[in-house]
């Protein structure tokens, strides 16, 4: 008896407080925020009926009394459990989306316990009790723990199936709470007299409790805003479960223009205000602050959007007061519908990232294709497929002969990567080296790529092959790592080969992202040994003053150079004086893109030192590559 009031206060004193929690705080009463505040009600319903239906038991109260207290009890009891299901559902799916058989599949152990427990009193299904015999379990007891034991198992099998959409910490912890729970039913049948089972649902929502506030979105209580993590994760869920929506996307473009003129602190209260406006017209949990100047708005009457943004655009284009200041602000507004101007959650959320960042200073309401949607969703494609090549190592190396005209052979070729995606076909360098440039994958792709060539050097005999080294390209990204020559070196001296065999080109805007560092590097790699080449000088700035300070041994003319310059009488002049200032510092021209005889000839006849294009090979395969050397030297 002791025991039984001692777990189940002790349950009812963490519900109060956990109630007491929930209550004080600000949530998005989202479905699976509401499912687990019923449950934890539910739950809390358990160890009151439980303490009652000892109670009346104990003291051989009416029979009447006595069934409905134990009935309340079992239904009680079986709901908690279907409800933990139903939170367990709710974090992958949402109730529309379910189809009626599988939602009445959730109800039929439910409604069977309940059927048990409520026939109880004629058939004895469950239990029997009267005053003289006191308290009877009936035949079929053992369903009434058999169904809360079920809903737990299939939560197990929920969230496994389900694993890979789910965190791996929401897995162990349903998991975990399923697998304590059934154990404590299997003790509670084995010892009656120790009732624990409303103790661990009372420490099983807590645990759920501090996990769903874990993960959480924060909210601005001024302004009923919710943090852009918590787009995501209502994005991701919308598009998984096909439901159409529309993002509405604002932002003060004259943000930065108000802080110098007005102050930081003005206009982030006016920021503040419009903030608020916003959030409070919508559902708590609509209105994503994205940053000082952006929110976003997710509208489920796609039909309204339209009349929506109109309404709004209206309304906040006119002026604010702020501390006795009139402002006035430029508004500019979009939106992004799903599915039409998107399938993809990462896509939704990368727009909304360039909507944020995009340097416009004029409002308006402007089309979502403004945005270059699709160039960006091709980004978000490429970056998959360089992660994809990462992974299966589907990179490769190609290489470009290079022909010294001095010596009539080719005497080095240039290092080019290729990659090929199962899914978008053959990539060029030039679309997805910049997209690797700019989420940082560059590095790996670069030592993949230095790594090839020292391998293929290992393995050749460069002297037979008549070849003195191999060029290939550097990115800035690369060259500006803390622990570049380190690599570099690493790399170098795992195939034991000798520096003098490569030659590293960078280009020349390359040095105006962080010069010192650069520099620094570079003048390091020629210390150890490394021939250094100038790529692309031509194009863009060409920098005479950085080509003539660094220690380049080649300077490579940028094929648009070299073809253009075969052609046009003025330019000729241009490269040859260029030329002349190369050799007179001792270093040598490469032209780049020779593609045709004339150009060949005009080359020669200006005493260009290498030629490298199409005119002799595109770049090919190693082997490919190792055929045509042979061939040809
Ligand atoms: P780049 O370093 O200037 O390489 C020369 C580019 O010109 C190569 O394009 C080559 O295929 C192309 N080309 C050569 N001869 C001709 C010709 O006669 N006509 C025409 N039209 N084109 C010719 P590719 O391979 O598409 O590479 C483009 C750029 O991507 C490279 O320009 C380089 O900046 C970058 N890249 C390529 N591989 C790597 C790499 O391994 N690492 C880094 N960081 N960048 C790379
Ligand atoms: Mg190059
Ligand atoms: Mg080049």
């Amino acid at each position: 008896m002791i025991l039984v009031y001692f777990f189940d206060v002790a349950s009812i004193i963490a519900f109060v407080m956990l109630i007491a929690m929930v209550v004080s705080t600000k949530h998005i009463m989202d479905l699976k925020f509401k499912i687990l505040c019923y449950l934890t009600v539910a739950a809390c319903a358990v160890p009151i009926l439980d303490i009652l239906r000892t109670y009346v038991i104990e003291y051989r109260m009416n029979a009447t009394v006595v069934y409905i207290v134990n009935v309340l009890f079992f239904i009680a009891h079986a709901i908690v459990t279907f409800l933990f299901l139903m939170y367990v559902v709710s974090q992958v799916e949402m109730s529309h989306t379910r189809s009626l058989i599988r939602k009445i599949l959730l109800f039929v152990p439910l409604a069977i316990c309940v059927l048990l427990v409520v026939i109880t009193p004629f058939y004895t299904t469950a239990f029997y009790y009267s005053v003289e015999t006191g308290y009877v379990r009936g035949p079929l007891y053992f369903l009434t723990n058999l169904v809360p034991v079920l809903y737990f198992i299939w939560a197990i099998v929920y969230t496994i199936r389900k694993r890979h959409i789910l965190s791996r910490s929401f897995v162990i912890m349903i998991g975990l709470v399923s697998i304590v729970n059934i154990a404590t039913i299997g003790c509670q049948l084995l010892w009656p007299d120790i009732i624990v089972r409303s103790f661990t649902l009372s420490m099983s929502a807590f645990v759920m409790y501090f996990f769903e506030e874990h993960g959480r979105a924060s909210i601005e209580e001024d302004t009923n805003l919710v943090g852009k993590e918590y787009l995501i994760e209502v994005g991701t869920k919308m598009i998984r479960n096909n439901y159409p929506f529309s993002l509405i996307l604002m932002k003060m473009t004259n943000f930065d223009a108000l802080s110098d003129t007005f102050g930081n602190a003005n206009t982030n209260a006016l920021s503040k205000n419009i903030a608020s406006y916003v959030g409070h017209q919508f559902q708590l949990g609509r209105c994503f602050r994205i940053s000082e100047s952006t929110i976003a708005i997710l509208n489920l009457n796609v039909d309204k959007t339209g009349e929506l943004i109109d309404k709004l655009y209206n309304e906040l284009s006119n002026s604010w007061e702020v501390e006795g200041l009139d402002i006035s602000c430029d508004i500019l507004m979009t939106h992004i519908d799903y599915p039409n101007d998107t399938d993809d959650a990462e896509n939704m959320t990368a727009l909304v990232r360039h909507f944020n960042r995009m340097e416009r200073s004029v409002g308006g309401i402007i089309d979502i294709e403004d945005l270059h949607i699709h160039e960006h969703i091709r980004v978000k494609l490429v970056e998959n497929a360089i992660e994809r090549g990462l992974k299966n190592n589907s990179f490769e190396v190609y290489y470009q002969p290079i022909r010294s005209l001095e010596d009539d052979t080719f005497v080095t070729a240039e290092a080019l990567v290729r990659l090929t995606d199962p899914e978008l076909g053959p990539i060029s360098p030039a679309e997805f080296i910049p997209i690797a440039e700019n989420n940082g994958t560059i590095v790996a792709i670069g030592d993949y790529v230095l790594e090839t060539v020292c391998k293929f050097i290992s393995e050749n005999d460069m002297e037979k092959l008549g070849l003195r080294y191999i060029e290939l390209n550097l990115s800035v990204i690369q060259c500006l790592q803390k622990d570049f020559i380190e690599n570099v070196e690493r790399i170098v001296g795992k195939y034991n080969i000798d520096s003098g065999y490569l030659c590293l080109e960078v280009t020349e805007t390359a040095s105006n992202y962080s010069p010192t560092v650069f520099k620094r590097n570079l003048e390091k790699l020629g210390e150890k040994g490394f021939a250094l080449a100038l790529d692309d000088f031509g194009t863009g700035y060409a920098n005479i003053e950085r080509m003539v300070t660094s220690d380049f041994r080649i300077v490579k003319f940028d094929k648009e150079m070299t073809q253009y310059s075969s052609s046009e009488e003025r330019l000729k002049n241009v490269f040859e004086k260029l030329q002349n200032v190369v050799h007179s510092m001792d270093s040598k021209v490469v032209a780049e893109g020779v593609e045709t005889k004339e150009q060949y000839d005009y080359l020669k006849r200006i005493g260009c030192d290498y030629i490298q294009g199409y005119y002799f090979s595109k770049p090919v395969p190693e082997d490919e590559f190792v055929e045509f050397i042979l061939a040809n030297n």
